[in-house]
């Protein structure tokens, strides 16, 4: 199985998941180590003889040959991505280049090396925004607002059309907002709990009445391995946790979860193009591959805070890192 983005977020998370359930399996690590990559996160499966790390770019199309060429590729798992909103503001380019041509440059070797399945991780942004009603569900229009989005929504149509046009056995899946161990702290739920516990003020978009809808990422993970397993090739699932809060709403708990006080909040001017709210509709998910989420927000919510307390190193660490720019004026929902 080649997994790229294992370094990140969802990618290390899925790293983990995987090895321990199915230890047989070998992982081919692909990641280019932006600084959203941290082999921290992987360092507990590193050293096993059916893990392999390749830093590599996936839009370096020698690189991604090179791979195919060397392994024997069964199934990809697709989570590479440049995934910041405010970075997409600030440098629209580099997500086209990787989200888009690399993406591109992903499912041409698939196609050429006949891999069985390429699950392609795709976000409920695509769908662009939601008035107050309504849930995004698999055949609602693409419509996205931000470069980050539009770059996503340019990686499914293509990944859709390798299926269509070279019966690439393809699926897509969208899911809404992650939370949970190892999370970049420049994301909504690390950023309030790593400000929180060194009592700095914790900046939200606007009126924070922007919604959400919340997965943790145990529960991402479990939904790609029925994609995997039992995914319709050509087909798209949405996932989601079924839990929509405000940004504030969410802020609030997490402080009231640490025990801080709610005048830590500081609201900042909103984001160009911030969408209001999306829901999800994981009906299909449900109904067609027996999916179900396992956690509540509330355990979710004490579970990551509870993380992040116990694995102080870890993200101390990130923080003293010097980032390239930083363009966030107040941390990423997405
Ligand atoms: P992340 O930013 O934490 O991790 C991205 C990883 O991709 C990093 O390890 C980075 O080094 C790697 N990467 C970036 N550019 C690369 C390149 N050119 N070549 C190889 N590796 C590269 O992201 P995440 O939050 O883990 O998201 C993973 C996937 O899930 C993305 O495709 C994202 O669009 C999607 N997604 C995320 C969320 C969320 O809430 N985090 C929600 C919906 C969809």
């Amino acid at each position: 199985m080649l997994v790229t983005g294992g370094m990140g977020f969802i990618g290390s998370n899925f790293v983990l998941y995987w090895l321990d359930r199915h230890p047989e399996d070998r992982i081919i690590n692909l990641d280019a180590l932006t600084y959203a990559g941290n082999p921290d996160n992987v360092a507990s499966v590193c050293h096993l003889p059916n893990y392999r790390f390749i830093r590599g770019d996936i839009s370096d199309a020698a690189c991604v040959q090179r791979i195919f060429r060397e392994e024997r590729i069964d199934t990809v798992v697709h989570f590479a991505a440049e995934s910041h909103v405010d970075r997409s503001i600030a440098d629209p380019q580099l997500f086209v280049r990787t989200n888009v041509l690399g993406t591109q440059c992903l499912l041409e070797e698939a196609r050429r090396h006949c891999v069985t399945k390429f699950v392609h991780i795709s976000t409920d942004e695509v769908y662009g925004t939601l008035g107050q009603e309504g849930r995004f569900t698999e055949s609602t229009p693409l419509a996205p607002n931000s470069p980050y989005s539009a770059s996503k929504a340019g990686s499914d149509l293509l990944a859709r059309a390798y299926y269509e046009t070279f019966n690439l056995p393809v699926v897509i899946t969208r899911c809404s907002n992650n939370y949970g161990p190892y999370q970049f702290p420049e994301k909504l739920l690390p950023t309030v709990i790593t400000r929180a516990l060194q009592n700095m003020p914790i900046p939200i978009y606007g009126n924070g009445l922007n919604v959400r809808d919340w997965l943790y990422v145990e529960d991402h993970c479990s939904a790609i391995e029925r994609v995997i397993r039992s995914g319709t090739p050509g087909q798209v699932y949405n996932v989601g946790g079924g839990n929509e809060r405000t940004n504030l709403q969410i802020v609030q708990n997490v402080l009231a979860e640490l025990g801080k006080p709610t005048s830590l909040i500081q609201f900042v001017p909103d984001r160009p193009g911030h969408d209001l709210r999306y829901a999800i509709d994981a009906g299909k998910l449900r109904r067609k591959l027996g999916w179900q989420p396992r956690y509540t927000l509330e355990r979710g919510l004490k579970l990551s805070v509870a993380w992040y307390l116990e694995h102080g190193s870890w993200w101390r660490k990130l923080l003293k890192a010097p980032s390239p720019d930083d363009p966030a004026a107040a941390p990423d929902t997405a």
